[in-house]
Parts: C-alpha cells; structure tokens; sequence
C-alpha cells in the first residue's frame, strides 16, 4: 500500500483511553492515514460503523463493550471492516483475539501490541491493499442482514444446477445444486456475495434447510417424470456443529420419496478440518442414514491423508485451480493426478471441478478421473433449461 492508499483509507479507532487515543491518533497520522474516527467504547464504536470505515483498531481491554465482545459483533454485519486488534496486555491473549475473530470470519489484518508504532501500522495496513475486498465491499452488491431475513421470508432463493458428467461415456452422473438469490432490484446474486455473511451471522442453517427442500423437490420432480439422476447438495462447515441435521435430512427425504443415495452432501474440506467429537458425530451419522458425503474442492485446504480414511468420503471433488490449465502448469498437472490416485485408492468416486476446455478435459481423463464438472459440459442453468441441454449434450456427445 503506497502513501496515496494510505491517505484514502478510513480508520475507526476503539480505545476507551484518552490518552492512548491520542497517542495512536498521532501515530496513525504519521503512518499517513488520511480519515480516522474514534471511539471511546465499544458501543460508541459500533454506532460509527453505520458510515464507511474500511479498518477498525480495535483495543482489547475496555470496560463497557470489551474487545471481544465489540468482535463478536463486528462479526454479525454483513459486510464488516477489516480488523486490527490492539491491546498492551500479553501475547497470549492477543493470540487468541486473533484466532477467535478469525473463527468468526473477519478478516484480520493483525494484532499489534500498544503502544503503536509506524512501522507496526504501515506493515497492518499494506496487508489490507493485498487481498482484492470482497464484492459487497465495493458497492458492487450492498447487501444487509435485513435484506437476508425479507428474502428467508419471502423465500427469495433458488436453485441453479449443473451437470457432472462421467468421462468413460458422456453420460450425466448427476447436478450439482448451486444457490441463487433472486432480488427484487438487484437481480440474480451469486453465493459469494451472500453464504460468508450468512455463515457468519448463523443464519446459514435456516437457508441450508430451504435450500435442501428446493434441492428436493427438483430431485422428486425429475424422479416422477422419469428421470431418475442424482443430485448434490453443498453443507456449509457451519452446518456441521447442528447435531439434529442427520435425522431432520433424513425426515425430509424419506417425506419426498428420495433415497438419500441419490442426495449427495458436499463438504468443503477446510470444513471437515474440525474433526472435533459434533463434526464427526454428524458425518457418520449421516453416512448411516445413506447420504453419500462427497468432499469439496479438494486441495484447498488442509486435510491429511489420515483425517481422509477417517470420515467415509463416498466422493472427492478437485479443486478448479488444480484442473483449469492443468495441462500448460506440470506443478498444478502433478496435484491433480496425485490428487487423483489419493481418491481412488481411498475408494472414491473421483470428480474435477471446473473443466472449460477440450484440452482440460483430456488432461482429467488421462489422469484418470471418473467424472467431470465445469463450463465445458454446461454452466450451472435453472431446472427448466436442463431438458433442452440434455438434448444437445447427447447430440454433440454421444457415448
Ligand atoms: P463450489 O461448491 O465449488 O461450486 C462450484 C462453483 O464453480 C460454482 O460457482 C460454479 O458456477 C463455478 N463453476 C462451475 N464450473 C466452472 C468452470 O468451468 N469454471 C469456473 N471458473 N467456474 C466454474 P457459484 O455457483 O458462484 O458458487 C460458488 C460457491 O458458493 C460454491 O462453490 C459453494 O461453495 C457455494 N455455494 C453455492 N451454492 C451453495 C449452497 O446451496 N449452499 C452452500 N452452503 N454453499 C453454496
Ligand atoms: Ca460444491
Ligand atoms: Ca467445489
């Protein structure tokens, strides 16, 4: 971040010391930040956060509305500032500041003992320029909790599928269901500009239960009109500490006449990383109940060979990254055809994500993938297009 981006970033200090409010003010003006507001308390700070304000200082010791708590509800807007957590008491607790409000989803630039320096806040600072902010930072979708809780209401959600295709034969293994919220004035909006904040506020479950229903009927619909295909639903991480979802799926399966065999539940694997006793419970048990659990972009995150065999994966989905361009990168062509070997010696149906191109296609086949995803076969359309895809793809690829 140069001295230019400095000077346009707004700063929210939330420091219930005089003093040290003054202190930091001066130092963040030599560090050349241009805009900083302050607050004298939690409180004071969060009715601040109604204007713009791109970084919060946020001190850990105050007396109102301590650092903690201030975080916890920083983490409850939908599109909250970046965080820097600021407090002159030990390292330990700085740490763990740290770690919860990243648990929480914010994103935090650092956590900086006080006093503050320059060189401290510059360093803060330039990783704030780094990362692109996501979308609704930007204004590009300006979305509110509020707007969320009127579109749960008025069910505003639906459901957009794409085809997994087998490799062997071009025939469809099944769809992937992908959320879509139809906004009255702003159009179709993506998962991305809404799942992280809906995730972070726990309103994630009540859209994963309407989500599932939609997913459901589609798969009832296809099923009474013949088409018997499977269809895959993703869980968000957050999901899995809701010890009650195994049996309410399963309730809701059996009351649309749908084996859960066909319902397959993908995991993104930085959420399986929590093997703690709740994850694990419900991944058995949803195993039990039928549910095959497939594992979602897979080599993102970070889990071991050990945690793979652990949780019965019935599917492993590759990642984009390691499939789009494959065959230009060796790097990135030797993660997908490891990845590979890993799934299908673990017994898994083995799925690459994001295929484009004749040339990705090819390059997933030599690896020896089964099944493939991506714009190549067809983007992901509503439910009432697919007869007509399905129509095209068997003309121009037949088995
Ligand atoms: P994902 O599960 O990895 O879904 C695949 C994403 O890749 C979709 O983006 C899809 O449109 C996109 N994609 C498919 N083929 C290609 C391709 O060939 N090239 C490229 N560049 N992209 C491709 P989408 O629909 O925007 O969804 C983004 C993410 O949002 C999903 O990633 C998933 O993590 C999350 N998401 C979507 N629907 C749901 C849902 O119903 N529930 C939950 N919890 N998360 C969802
Ligand atoms: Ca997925
Ligand atoms: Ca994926």
């Amino acid at each position: 971040m140069n001295d230019n981006e400095r000077d346009r970033v707004k700063v929210l200090l939330v420091d219930d010391n005089a003093f040290a409010r003054s202190v930091s003010r001066r130092v963040l003006r030599s560090a050349g930040v241009g805009s900083i507001q302050e607050a004298a308390s939690g409180q004071e700070g969060m009715d601040l956060l109604g204007q713009q304000v791109d970084v919060v200082f946020c001190d850990l010791m105050m007396p109102i509305m301590d650092g903690i708590q201030s975080i916890r509800h920083l983490a409850t807007l939908a599109a909250p500032p970046a965080l820097v957590i600021v407090s002159s008491t030990n390292a330990v607790l700085l740490k763990t500041a740290e770690a919860m409000a990243r648990a929480r989803g914010l994103r935090v630039l650092g956590a900086i003992e006080k006093p503050l320096t320059v060189g401290a806040v510059r360093y803060v600072l330039s990783r704030f320029g780094e990362e692109p902010s996501s979308l609704d930072r930007h204004g590009a979708v300006d979305l509110t909790l509020d707007d969320f809780e009127v579109a749960l209401a008025k069910e505003q959600f639906l459901l957009y599928f794409q085809p997994k295709i087998r490799v062997a034969d071009n025939s469809v293994a099944g769809f992937e269901s992908l959320v879509r919220w139809r906004h009255p004035d702003k159009g179709l909006i993506l998962p991305g500009d809404f799942i992280p904040a809906a995730e972070r506020s726990g309103r994630i479950g009540a859209l994963t239960d309407q989500i599932t229903i939609l997913a459901m009927t589609q798969c009832a619909a296809w099923i009474s009109s013949g088409f018997r295909t499977k269809v895959s639903i993703n869980l968000s991480a957050y999901m899995l500490v809701d010890l009650d979802l195994p049996d309410r799926m399963a309730g809701q399966a059996a009351s649309f006449g749908i084996d859960p065999r066909q319902l397959i539940l993908e995991i993104t694997e930085s959420g399986v990383l929590q093997d703690d006793g709740d994850t694990l419970d419900i991944l058995a048990r949803l195993h039990m109940k039928g549910f095959p659990l497939s594992i979602d972009d897979f080599g993102t995150g970070y889990s071991s060979m050990e945690q793979l065999s652990r949780i019965p994966f019935a599917e492993m989905k590759i990642d984009r990254t390691f499939v789009n361009g494959a065959a230009e990168n060796a790097t990135v062509r030797a993660i997908l055809e490891s990845s590979a070997d890993l799934g299908r010696s673990l017994r898994m149906s083995v799925v690459a994500e994001g295929v484009e191109t004749q040339k990705d296609w090819d390059t997933v086949r030599n690896a020896g993938i089964d099944i493939v995803q991506g714009y190549f076969a067809g983007r992901p359309m509503a439910a009432d297009q697919i007869p007509a895809w399905l129509t095209e793809w068997t003309r121009t690829h037949p088995a």
